[in-house]
């Protein structure tokens, strides 16, 4: 089957190379993947999946996009960069801190007004409209009903789930996954809407690599979601489907919620700053560092280890 069309937005293969120092002190031999160097609009992951994404949008003769998430979303800042270089308006829906409805409302939050990637989507002239904060079912629907207006003013608008996490996202982490040219027994990232992870899953299934997905959100539900993205991964690639068993994933490491700095993940940010001079987040990827740290002063990582950045530094300056 054609692969679906893409355009050029980062610079890839991005560098993987030994975290030395860090290695030693964990006993593990770790090496680490840099998508925090994608080299567009300030690095991340989401780079990836907007080459396809934006390719779906031109193709579907859209004039904007529309997509939803927090205020500091990593996500909205490359797709506002993506939209700029394609003459496309970016539209995106945001909550100061969505939440989980089961868990509840984190508290603690010190977001900053009109800083980090807050303030990055102003200079790239995101329309963004701040609804108030709730959960992200209804955050979902103020995207839809914002898509359903724009098209009534006579915009063809473009939906893009949050995170970008379409099959095409998806299709994009399956992808890099081939820029991985050593074997590892273990990769770990930040996961959140999931088309990382799924990726990731799919192109490493039946070998001895395992990726295991570090959640930024308390909600243990939400492998549903990634076997079903999987579901409409799986014939874009010509693979079988996946069942919820394949994913590898931690919910110990979310802290006081999504969107909320955790205690240990700042420790983490630290740590690997003053180690190996590399800045991590502190919705993600310091979460997801720290689950590394743990899970191998615990012995459940071993070996191997390649961890996956993913980017997100902006919202450093935010919180
Ligand atoms: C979006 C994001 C993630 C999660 O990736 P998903 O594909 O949405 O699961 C992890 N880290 C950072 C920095 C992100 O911006």
């Amino acid at each position: 089957m054609d692969r679906p069309r893409r355009v050029p937005l980062i610079v890839s293969p991005t560098p993987m190379h030994q975290l030395g120092r860090a290695g030693d002190d964990l006993g593990i031999d770790l090496w680490i993947k840099r998508d925090d160097l994608t080299g567009f609009a300030l690095g991340g992951n989401k780079g990836r999946k907007l080459e396809y994404l934006i390719a779906a949008a031109l193709d579907s003769g859209a004039d904007c996009v529309v997509t939803c998430g927090a205020i500091q979303s990593n996500f909205v800042r490359q797709l506002g960069a993506a939209c700029a270089c394609y003459g496309l308006e970016c539209h995106a829906v945001v909550m100061r801190l969505p939440y989980d409805q089961a868990a509840g409302k984190p508290s603690g939050g010190t977001e900053l007004a009109n800083s980090g990637n807050e303030l990055l989507d102003q200079l790239l002239g995101v329309h963004l409209q701040v609804v108030p904060d709730d959960d992200w079912e209804v955050l979902y629907k103020a995207m839809e009903l914002h898509a359903t207006e724009l098209q009534q003013a006579g915009h063809r608008p473009y939906v893009i789930p949050v995170g970008g996490s379409s099959p095409l996202g998806a299709l994009a982490f399956y992808e890099a996954a081939k820029e991985i040219d050593q074997e590892f027994d273990w990769i770990v990232t930040a996961s959140s809407s999931g088309s990382t992870q799924t990726g990731l899953t799919y192109a490493f299934a039946g070998t001895r690599t395992r990726v295991l997905g570090v959640c930024s959100d308390p909600e243990p539900e939400i492998v549903h979601d990634f076997v079903d993205l999987g579901s409409s991964l799986a014939p874009l690639i010509g693979r079988d489907r996946l069942e919820a068993s394949s994913f590898a994933m931690d919910f110990d490491h979310v802290g006081p919620g999504y969107g909320v700095p955790s205690e240990e993940g700042n420790a983490a940010i630290s740590y690997l700053a003053r180690r190996e001079g590399i800045f991590l987040d502190p919705v993600y990827s310091g979460k997801a560092f720290a689950a590394l740290m743990d899970l191998t002063s615990s012995g459940v990582l071993a070996g191997r280890v390649l961890f996956w950045h993913t980017g997100g530094i902006p919202a450093l300056f935010a919180m």
